[in-house]
């Protein structure tokens, strides 16, 4: 016995003084204590990722267009109207919002918000229901990790916005897919949604109008699926930044669509207020039967909201004249819907002349088009190659398809104007018969 607690102790001092000599050296090496947070460095972004490889690759003697970014105002066409910078401007000149705001939102604010996004149907949309952010971005972050349970999954659209994903991962949340179908004008599978559902499943994302798909939903269909989401009692993400941004049928929310189903429903001004710079966004929620309060969601979202401390509060004092002064159906919001409308049609045409190239489903709003590669008609099958080769030669920026988890599509960005698209599918146009694998 002796022995071994002998043994012990040496085996206790050499691992102190080992310990010691470590601590000694770190006090006196030259490196800086520098090292990185896990989940800081697990962010992965897909785009980027897939994007790297293509970047910087653009034809020389050909002027870049890009049909890539997802930003309104890459061309000078689309912009706020004066009315919005003029009562930003006024907020910040009048010297009354230079300080902290509640976390959550000016009162104002929220009750601006609030009165905007009531939905008839369902209880009176008030300022507590609503928590700006930063951005959509932000509203879709706090979200997730608010319904981020240990072990929880998350529904998410497939074809789909990458951010979802990079959220999901952060926050420690399994993502499941469940499928938008082409053949169907990219509307949801039903049926597949109630096959990923465990009861670990958080809660099910609904991007409507789609980003990278174009389509908005038909109230029937959102009906439906909000209809399942009832029978599977799914919470609703809405991801409604699009919202307001279609010019095929009258946009409907998820919250119109269903009186009962508890949808935390986010927006910005980035899209259909064409300010995705000024960074505002925002959290409605909608909880008919006071599911989300009793499980604790609203005092959730507000402990999210005290780690930013909010947008910043000229945004916020100027949000109630924004609302009111180019409300749906203004001369401003009509000629935006009419621009985007005539770039869609333009897109629509020129890609239908192709041969190879294939019109997913006709886009209704926001400002996307997925064009699907036909198998065997190009030497190029794959998307990533192709959006590579075509900005190699003609100086055409897309993205690939696999960005959204779709390969062989490819996203097109029809915000700008028909005169930019008609030189990009003349472009476009020229590489896919340079291409052909038969010539015509
Ligand atoms: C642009 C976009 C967002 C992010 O909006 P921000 O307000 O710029 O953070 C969120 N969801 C979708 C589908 C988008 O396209």
């Amino acid at each position: 016995m002796a022995t071994v607690a002998a043994t012990i102790t040496t085996v206790e001092t050499r691992a102190n003084s080992r310990k010691r000599a470590l601590e000694n050296e770190a006090v006196q090496s030259p490196k800086w204590r520098i090292r990185l947070g896990e989940r800081a460095k697990g962010i992965r972004n897909p785009i980027r990722e897939i994007m790297d490889t293509i970047a910087g690759k653009e034809n020389p003697s050909k002027s870049l267009v890009s049909l890539a970014q997802g930003d309104p105002t890459c061309y000078p066409h689309l912009r706020p109207s004066a009315e919005m910078v003029l009562a930003v401007s006024h907020a910040v000149n009048s010297g009354q919002n230079n300080g902290y705001q509640p976390s959550q939102g000016s009162a104002r604010c929220r009750a601006a918000v609030a009165a905007f996004f009531d939905t008839p149907g369902r209880p009176t949309l008030q300022a507590k229901d609503v928590f700006m952010t930063l951005g959509c971005s932000e509203a879709l972050s706090h979200c997730i990790a608010a319904l981020a349970a240990p072990g929880s999954n998350l529904l998410l659209p497939r074809p789909g916005f990458p951010l979802y994903q990079v959220l999901c991962d952060y926050h420690g949340v399994e993502v499941r897919y469940y499928d938008l179908l082409p053949e169907k004008g990219w509307q949801c599978d039903i049926g597949g949604i109630a096959k990923l559902v465990d009861k670990n499943t958080c809660g099910l994302l609904i991007n409507n109008p789609s980003n990278p798909c174009g389509t908005v939903f038909p109230r029937e269909h959102l009906e439906e699926v909000l209809k399942a989401a009832l029978q599977l009692r799914l919470p609703v993400i809405a991801d409604e930044v699009y919202a307001g941004m279609s010019f095929s049928r009258p946009f409907v929310s998820c919250a119109a669509a269903s009186a009962q189903v508890p949808i935390l429903s986010v927006c910005a001004l980035s899209k259909r207020w064409l300010a995705p710079g000024w960074r505002l966004g925002w959290i409605s929620v909608h909880d008919a039967d006071g599911a989300f309060a009793d499980a604790g969601v609203p005092e959730t979202l507000l402990k999210l909201c005290q780690v930013s401390l909010g947008p910043t509060a000229p945004l916020q004092a100027a949000m109630p004249e924004i609302l009111t002064t180019v409300p749906d159906g203004c001369a401003w919001h009509r000629d935006v819907l009419a621009a985007l409308e005539a770039s869609a049609q333009c897109c629509v045409r020129r890609c239908k002349r192709i041969p190879g190239l294939e019109v997913a489903a006709e886009p209704e709003g926001s400002m996307y088009l997925m064009v699907r590669l036909q198998p065997g008609v190009l030497n190029i099958d794959d998307d990533v190659k192709f959006a590579g080769k075509l900005l190699e030669e003609e100086s055409v920026a897309v993205l690939p398809g696999q960005c959204f988890c779709a390969p062989s599509f490819f996203r097109v960005v029809f915000a700008a104007p028909v005169e930019v698209l008609e030189e990009a599918w003349d472009r476009i146009e020229s590489f896919c018969h340079r291409h052909a694998r038969v010539k015509r």
